[in-house]
């Protein structure tokens, strides 16, 4: 035995047996019906190929990198010029968000990574926001950096649309984390709710970490895809983004963070400013080593016009299987949310179920795997979340089978 002292907040943390329990449900009753076809809508995992401009961009970066000329060793920490660039251009400038510049994007190996990297630069002692349900990174990457005590959840609900608003606080919080489209309730916040965010995180000296990954499955005109479209956002959000489900990107790997020029902060207690960029630039030249080469081709692919009509496709597949769910549901009495600018169905169980007996009963009944909304935190429960992400084909059974069970109530 090894008698060393640990990061003590690792022992706050609680295991996580959502999709373990979920995965043993589903190999026991596959154990004891063998002949029954199980149809996962349960994964928060792309299924689609790469799109095939982005494997061409591959392959010849591979071929790039065997040649004396196109080799490549160590690249700049935060991205090639060329892909930040790109994304500059095509992510904000295209889109009339000015306030952002090449300088302000820092591409990386995905979102997940840069939510939890971007809390080595806080300090501890801060009170932090998240919706529950919620993406569970958030709160463990927090918990782990000593904040268990200092999360508060903010209900998620149907009387606020699943985007819980700053007019809804009971104690001023100094970090908020928002994630739209959202994961797992796939509602979408509006433009005059970020607007708040933003006033409240201007007003209290708060930063506001924005997760879009989803920002792909927009299709309301009216809807934000970036927190930059928010005036006065520069000045105290940070936004993380990845190509991991707009352009199929989970197993590849690349993202970026966007911390803006503007965003200047101060210590508590001190009057010298600082650029949070450049605290970010200094983890990011010390902790990490940039994306691969031939990884940021690929995604510079995605901005090529086949390869965004590619992507487009992909999403508008999913975006198929999205519909047909929440209209399939909601026809057949359900109460459901999201699933029309995300990936997510966000479906209320029928009275006298639970999360996980909803859950148990679709996958008895109709060999249906969902994920309880439980899983997701205490507002969750309630709900379970069906994903868009399986085939067409499966999604069109799935509704066929949930149409055989009796209506709810
Ligand atoms: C899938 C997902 C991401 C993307 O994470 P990567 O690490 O880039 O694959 C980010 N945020 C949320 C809420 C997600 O569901």
């Amino acid at each position: 035995m090894l008698v060393i002292t640990l990061n003590p907040h690792f022992l706050e943390l609680k295991p996580s047996y959502l999709f373990t329990d979920i995965a043993r449900k589903v190999e026991a009753y596959q154990q004891n019906h063998p002949d029954r076809r199980v149809l996962k809508l349960g994964i928060g995992d792309v299924t689609l190929p790469l799109p095939q401009p982005v494997i061409e961009a591959l392959n010849s970066a591979v071929a790039e990198m065997g040649t004396a000329e196109g080799f490549r060793g160590y690249g700049p920490e935060q991205g090639y010029a060329f892909l930040r660039e790109k994304i500059c251009a095509s992510d904000y400038h295209q889109r009339g968000i000015y306030c952002i510049q090449p300088e302000d994007i820092f591409v990386s190996d995905g979102a997940k990574s840069d939510t939890g990297n971007f809390l080595d630069v806080l300090g501890q002692q801060l009170t932090v926001g998240v919706s529950d349900p919620v993406y569970p990174v958030y709160v463990d990457t927090n918990i782990m950096a000593g904040r268990a005590q200092q999360i508060v959840r903010l209900p998620a609900t149907d009387a606020n649309g699943y985007q819980p608003g700053p007019a809804e606080l009971t104690q001023d919080l100094d970090l908020i984390y928002i994630c739209s489209p959202n994961n797992p309730t796939g509602s979408v916040a509006s433009r005059a709710l970020l607007q708040q965010w933003v006033d409240y995180c201007r007003q209290h000296q708060a930063l506001l970490i924005f997760d879009s990954a989803y920002e792909a499955f927009i299709s309301d005109p009216g809807l934000p895809h970036s927190i930059y479209e928010i005036p006065g956002s520069e000045t105290c959000a940070v936004e993380i983004r990845s190509y991991s489900k707009k352009a199929g990107f989970t197993g590849l790997r690349c993202g970026y963070t966007v911390v803006p020029a503007a965003l200047m902060v101060a210590a508590e207690g001190q009057t010298e400013t600082v650029s949070l960029r450049q605290l970010w630039n200094r983890r990011q030249t010390t902790k990490f080593n940039g994306v691969p080469y031939i990884v940021q081709r690929a995604a510079e692919a995605v901005y090529t016009p086949e390869g965004q009509q590619a992507c487009a496709a992909n999403i508008a597949y999913y975006k198929r299987n999205a519909t047909l769910l929440k209209n399939g549901l909601s026809q057949m009495g359900y109460s459901v949310y999201g699933g029309s600018d995300a990936p997510y169905v966000w479906l209320k169980v029928p009275a006298g179920f639970s999360s996980w007996s909803f859950f148990d009963y679709l996958l008895e009944q109709q060999a249906l795997v969902t994920t309880p909304g439980s899983g997701f935190g205490n507002y969750g429960e309630g709900y379970i979340r069906l994903s868009a992400f399986g085939s067409y084909e499966v999604t069109q059974e799935a509704v066929e089978r949930l149409q055989q069970l009796p209506r709810p109530d």
